[in-house]
């Protein structure tokens, strides 16, 4: 299995040691290979002729214990699928026949696929199962969201997050397979297939067999573009490009001839993210991003950092992001998709109206020199860090500023008044109606007592609306303490598969953010550092979104308790086929 290395040797490992788990969850994208693994690991635990070979236990895929499982027809080997058996009643039939023993051998495996789909009674059915397994009985379960799974399902289990395959790994796939095929093909095709199958094996053989079939003998990347309806790289780079120079009507003129070919705007809109994600990373300081982008198109985005400052950039990213949900939901997603075009073009970077009237040296960020006016000296930029103020006064607390701050002007300079955000947008932009600014609010630095999670939270509300960035990477940590004197780090724990968000933190732009993030708070710029935790919990991120849900089930459960539904349901002899929240909920 191509990627999955380390979650194979901890199988066979287990088996060799006889000291299988009995319940395994298995989580990771679509298409990854956990249905595969989940097959392969069933025969060498019921083939009778499994060997050891280099390593690897192999099955002998001959006796009809081998065959039936690769065929999905054994007896001792079922495949459920939880999404259309997510109800309590199929878990209690599982429970049922996992008390029998296996008609042969020593296994009895219950292979559970997209288990995240199950109900909330069927969760707790399959808990009790889980409690007492037989000992016969091993349960796999494979799913996409392993956080929408219950932490008790998730503590009784043995769990392996499969890693997305890398563009490297599927390009060398696709390069093997054209290989066996003899049929030749552009480099670049190679890498727009691999790209195109978004971390997934299995999509990327499906898209090259429609190439293949499509172009034939020799495949170039323009044959790959027009055969899977792919939007070229080089349309978001001039789209990217128009925006960031502030030229609306040419991403205008981009986004209509894009229109005009049919091209999905909500995959234009992804891409464009990608691309900004790209040169945000580049800007702080990582040479080669982990992105989708292959060694070429990274040299053409780093060309791209000279428009804008981080800041305005991290403001742009948070437009477009935003906006993905918007044109999504859309019914004409053309018109939003232009007004997010407008209003990316015409951002610029918010300096929190604290910030300004409390007389710091600021600075607006670097951006092309005005007539008249002077180049700022970039060390001198302390920006949006006290930004806290700002936050908790919405929107319209954030204030924009236009006047390049020079040694020469600062001593008349007026900060300029704050600009209303539309609602539901969180920045601020050019051309809106003004309003006077907001009363300055000077945080102040309070002491931290323990490892105060409110605090947390907060700082990292915070870190979104002014680094979203920097935030994605802080949501992800699963431990943390504050440092209690300025000679103190700021540890952040990382669970393993996070390290390379981890390897983030020792950038220096990185560290600078982070510092200036946590000065409102503690009255000092803190260094993170991080490490490797041990805790196996979920992040804020995952917490954040298993409580929305819980409520919703919640919801959910009391609605169909509701006197007025059980009524309903008896009177009329009618069954719930669908129930529509709307989005607010209380
Ligand atoms: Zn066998």
């Amino acid at each position: 299995m191509v990627g999955q290395q380390s979650v194979v040797r901890t199988l066979v490992n287990a088996i060799q040691m006889n000291r299988t788990h009995q319940a395994y969850v298995f989580s990771g994208s679509r298409g990854i290979g956990k249905t595969s693994i989940a097959r392969i690991f069933s025969k060498a635990l019921r083939c009778p002729n499994v060997q050891m070979k280099e390593g690897l236990l192999h099955s002998c895929d001959q006796c009809p214990d081998c065959t039936e499982i690769a065929a999905g027809s054994s007896v001792n080997v079922l495949e459920i699928d939880g999404a259309s058996n997510n109800g309590v009643d199929s878990v209690r039939e599982i429970r049922e026949s996992a008390k029998f023993l296996p008609s042969s051998g020593k296994y009895k495996i219950y292979i559970v696929d997209e288990v995240h789909m199950l109900s909330v009674s069927a969760f707790n059915a399959l808990l009790k199962t889980l409690e007492e397994p037989p000992e016969h009985v091993v349960f796999i379960f494979a799913t996409t969201e392993p956080h929408k799974i219950p932490e008790t399902i998730l503590g009784r289990c043995q769990r392996f997050d499969f890693k997305r395959v890398t563009v490297a790994q599927i390009t060398e796939r696709v390069r093997e397979v054209l290989k066996s095929e003899g049929i030749e093909a552009e480099e670049a095709a190679l890498g727009l297939v691999a790209r195109a199958a978004e971390g997934s094996m299995r999509d990327a053989l499906s898209i090259l067999d429609q190439v293949i079939s499509f172009s034939g003998s020799k495949i170039t990347a323009a044959g790959v573009r027009e055969s899977i309806g792919m939007i070229g790289t080089e349309l978001v780079f001039e789209l990217l490009k128009g925006i960031l120079v502030r030229d609306a009507k040419s991403a205008l003129a981009i986004v209509q001839t894009a229109f005009n070919q049919g091209v999905d705007l909500k995959t234009l809109l992804k891409s464009l993210s990608e691309m900004l994600h790209a040169l945000i990373l580049i800007q702080v300081g990582i040479e080669k991003p982990e992105t989708e982008f292959n060694e070429d198109e990274i040299t053409l985005i780093r060309g791209l950092a000279t428009h804008r400052a981080l800041e305005e950039n991290e403001l742009i990213f948070q437009v477009l992001h935003h906006g993905l949900e918007l044109v999504s939901r859309a019914s004409q997603p053309k018109l939003i998709f232009d007004l997010l075009v407008i209003k990316s073009s015409l951002a610029e970077a918010i300096i929190p109206a604290d910030v300004l009237k409390s007389g710091h040296e600021s600075h607006s960020p670097r951006r092309a020199p005005r007539p008249g006016a002077t180049v700022e000296d970039p060390e001198k930029r302390e920006l949006v860090e006290k930004s806290k103020a700002a936050v908790s006064g919405g929107p319209g607390a954030l204030e924009l500023r236009q006047q390049e701050s020079t040694e020469s002007n600062r001593a008349a300079e007026n900060p300029t008044p704050a600009q209303e955000a539309p609602p539901g947008l969180g920045f601020s932009f050019s051309g809106m109606d003004r309003k006077a600014p907001a009363k300055p609010q000077e945080p102040a630095p309070v002491r931290i007592e323990g490892n105060s999670e409110a605090i947390w939270n907060e700082m990292i509300e915070v870190c979104f609306a002014t680094r979203p960035v920097l935030a994605i990477l802080l949501e992800s940590v699963v431990e943390w303490a504050f440092p209690k004197t300025r000679d103190d780090r700021f540890l952040l724990g990382f669970r393993e598969q996070d390290r390379p968000k981890m390897d983030q933190l020792t950038h220096k732009a990185v560290r600078e953010q982070f510092g200036l993030l946590t000065e409102p708070k503690l009255g000092f710029k803190a260094i993170p550092e991080g490490f490797i935790s041990t805790k196996t919990g979920e992040s804020l991120a995952e917490k954040n979104a298993r409580i929305k849900r819980e409520a919703r089930d919640l919801k959910m459960q009391s609605i169909l308790n509701h006197q007025i539904v059980l009524e309903a349901r008896s009177l009329f002899g009618v069954e719930l086929t669908e129930i529509k929240m709307a989005e607010r909920e209380a």
